[in-house]
Formats: C-alpha cells, structure tokens, sequence
C-alpha cells in the first residue's frame, strides 16, 4: 500500500530525513519507535505529504504522491492521520465533525454521511455521544472522535502519531484497544508510539530510527525484545 524509497527531506540546511526506504503491505502494522528528534513525525508528514519531501519517492496505493503532475488532495483522500493533539473542530459537535469532510471531500449526502459517522461512533465505543462538544470530552475520548473521523473518510492507511502521548495514563488503554481492534480487522497502519507493549503485540514490523535514519527493523520481537545496534539498545534501556 505504501512504497517509500529513498525519502530526504531537508529543513534549509538541517537533514532530517536522509534517504529512508520503507514498504507497507495491505494489513500491516508498522511501529515507529525512536529518539525525540529523529524524524519520525516528519517521516509520517511526507507519507501524506503534509511535508514535502526533498528527495525520493513516495507512493501510495500506486499513487505516486511526488509527482508534481499528482492531484494531492485527490490522492491524500485514502490516507488517514490522527495527531498527538486531537485537532477536532472545536466549534462543532462530535457528529459534524465526523460528517463535514465526508460531505465537503467525498461529496456524500448528509444522510449518509450520519450513517458512516455513527457507524464509526459505535465501534470506537463513543454512541451516543453525537451531539457533545469536544471540549466536554475527556482526552481519550477526544482521541477516539479524531480516529472515527479519520475512519468515516475509508481510508486504505492510517497514520498515527503519538496518539496517545498527550492523553492522561488511564486513558491511554482506551485508545489503545480502539487501535488494536483496527489492527486486528486488517486496517494498514503506521504507529508512531513510545507505547512499546503495543508495539510488540500489535505491530507486524517496527522501526527504530535515529538521526534521520532507519537504523534497524524487523518483528517486534527482535527490535524491540532483542536488538542488534548499539543506538537501538541505548534507547530503549531508556525508555523500557
Ligand atoms: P519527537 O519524538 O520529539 O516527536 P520526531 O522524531 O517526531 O521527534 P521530527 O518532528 O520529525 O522528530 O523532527 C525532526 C527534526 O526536524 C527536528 O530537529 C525538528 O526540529 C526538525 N523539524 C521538524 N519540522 C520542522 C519544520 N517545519 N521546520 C524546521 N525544522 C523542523
Ligand atoms: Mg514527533
């Protein structure tokens, strides 16, 4: 679903991406796990090319999203992004804010777009909650409207970012499971997390990175429960 191969990507003269390679199979999970400053959100960015990469190439459901000659917003439509910060329409209820791209992107009518919004409700365990207002949510449940509004839009992938780092302890299990249950159906997705349990149980691949490298990946079980390269292992005995 997703091809990346040889993806730079330069602030003026910082590199923060300097030549990654990634393959994404449909139903697969990929974890991303590294250092604070080592390019994984702008990794995630360049996938949906809310960045612009500065070298290589990106592709996306046979898409070539770096082609200039590519209509972005078309093509960006199958991609779905859930932020660290929830990023909800502060000024609209939980159901308008599941609907309004639906409407405005897809072109669906109201009548649908209600379906598919409260279809995606229920299984992030939010029915009934419609017509509250982001701020009367807590964090967690905040995070669970932004993935069902991502959902409404049938994305091929899903990108995460840290979804749940802004989000108090108990209610970090929450979204986790909504995560987990989407894993478990075959949605395609890319996680970056510090959550390292979910990662050796949820992710089919994972990815550590540093200093805008992918300096090692493989199944969970040997990145993460036994790694090979100095960096990997220093990382996470800080972080485990
Ligand atoms: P964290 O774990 O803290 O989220 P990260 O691995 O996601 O870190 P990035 O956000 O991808 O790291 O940032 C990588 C580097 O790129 C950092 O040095 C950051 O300061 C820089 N950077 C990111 N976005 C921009 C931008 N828009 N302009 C300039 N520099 C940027
Ligand atoms: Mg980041």
């Amino acid at each position: 679903v997703v091809e990346i191969t040889g993806l730079k990507k330069s602030f003026g003269s910082l590199e923060v991406l300097k030549g990654v390679d990634l393959q994404v199979k449909r139903g697969e999970v990929v974890c991303v796990i590294g250092p604070s400053g080592s390019g994984k959100s702008t990794l995630l960015r360049c996938v949906n090319v809310l960045e612009e990469p500065t070298g290589g190439k990106v592709v996306v459901d046979g898409v070539e999203l770096t082609d200039p000659d590519v209509d972005i917003d078309k093509a960006r439509r199958t991609i779905g992004m859930v932020f660290q910060s929830f990023n909800l329409f502060a000024h609209l209820n939980v159901l308008n804010n599941l609907t309004v791209a639906q409407r405005k992107v897809l072109g669906r009518d109201s009548a649908e777009a209600e379906k598919v919004a409260r279809a995606n409700l229920e299984k992030v365990g939010l029915a009934g909650r419609e017509h509250s207002m982001p701020n009367q949510l807590s964090g967690g449940q905040q995070q669970r409207v932004a993935i069902a509004r991502a959902l409404s839009m049938d994305p091929d992938v899903m990108l995460f970012d840290e979804p749940t780092s802004a989000l108090d302890p108990e209610l970090v299990g929450d979204v986790l499971g909504v995560m987990r249950q989407l894993a478990d159906e075959g949605m395609t997705m890319i996680v970056v997390t510090h959550e390292m349990q979910f990662a050796r149980e949820v992710a089919d691949k994972v990815l550590f990175m540093d200093g805008g490298y992918i300096v090692e990946e493989g199944p969970a079980e040997q990145v993460i429960g036994a790694p090979q390269h100095e960096r990997t292992q220093s990382f996470l005995a800080r972080v485990l």
